[in-house]
């Protein structure tokens, strides 16, 4: 394959291709890190706040300015607020696989690793979500007996691994699925996420505007695609959001940017892909 710079295409007249995803933790996103956290009714109420507040705001947003987007939503999350789902399709957004109570790949047995698949895929489906075509690792975490658990349930496409700054095909052990790669660098979490337990950074909220800026305008210049990743819970209090709100007007207002669900850029490239192999 031409890894130098395959030039994508995407849907004419625009030139650049932009991703706004939101991984709605929520609960599942303390739970998954450890079952002591049932009874820290705080932290559960922090997460819980992403799909009371940060959810509706972000929805606002998308809707303003028209902008299809991408959830990743644990089945723990689907379960624990049965009208979320319903919510985002009436929306227009796309429902990602994203684990059911968030444990991390890497840290549990390949049995817990089936478990995470199927009952994400079950809580989805009784929730009211099509089946889901996308699959997002807890924090980003892919390992090989999960990769072959997304390859095995028909996903199209993933969206944990950071090989390219450009969608590619990751390949373990022979096998291959389109990737529409992520970076720690374009996730909210690690500018702004903190714990009581191991802190963690309240990095000043412009720095979001300018540090995504930059990488928007490089994208831009380059033709390249961008996923950006958010969690409602951190990037929904209410000064963070305004920066966002600001990212989002300025690429609006450039006006050459295809805003799409990954699901739709995943279709939009992978025909593109086939041909340079
Ligand atoms: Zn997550």
């Amino acid at each position: 394959m031409n890894t130098q710079n395959p030039k994508l295409r995407w849907p004419a007249p625009k030139s650049t291709g932009v991703s706004l995803t939101f991984d709605v933790d929520a609960e599942a996103g303390f739970l998954g890190e450890s079952p002591t956290f049932a009874r820290r009714l705080t932290s559960l109420s922090e997460g819980r706040f992403g799909v009371t507040r940060g959810v509706p705001r972000i929805l606002e947003l998308l809707r303003r300015h028209k902008i299809p987007a991408t959830f990743f939503v644990p089945g723990y999350t689907a379960e624990q607020h049965p009208h979320l789902v319903e919510m985002l399709l009436r929306e227009g957004h796309e429902i990602g696989h994203h684990g059911h109570m968030h444990l991390r790949s890497d840290k549990v047995s390949a049995e817990q690793q089936a478990d995470e698949m199927y009952q994400g895929l079950e809580a989805l489906a009784r929730a009211g979500a099509p089946k889901p075509v996308g699959y997002r690792s807890s924090s980003w975490e892919l390992t090989p007996e999960t990769f072959e658990l997304v390859l095995a349930n028909g996903f199209i496409y993933d969206s944990s691994c950071m090989g390219d700054d450009r969608p590619y095909f990751e390949t373990w052990n022979g096998a291959s699925i389109l990737e529409l790669p992520v970076h720690w660098s374009l996730d909210d979490y690690p500018m702004f996420g903190w714990g009581i337990d191991n802190g963690g950074n309240f990095t000043a909220p412009r720095a979001l505007f300018d540090s995504w800026l930059a990488e928007y305008e490089s994208a831009r210049r380059d033709g390249r695609h961008t996923s950006f990743t958010m969690h409602p819970e951190v990037i929904g209090r209410a000064a963070r959001f305004e920066q966002l709100e600001r990212f989002v007007e300025r690429m609006v207002g450039d006006g050459d940017v295809w805003f799409a669900r990954l699901d739709d850029v995943a279709r939009q490239v992978a025909p593109q892909l086939e041909l340079l192999k």
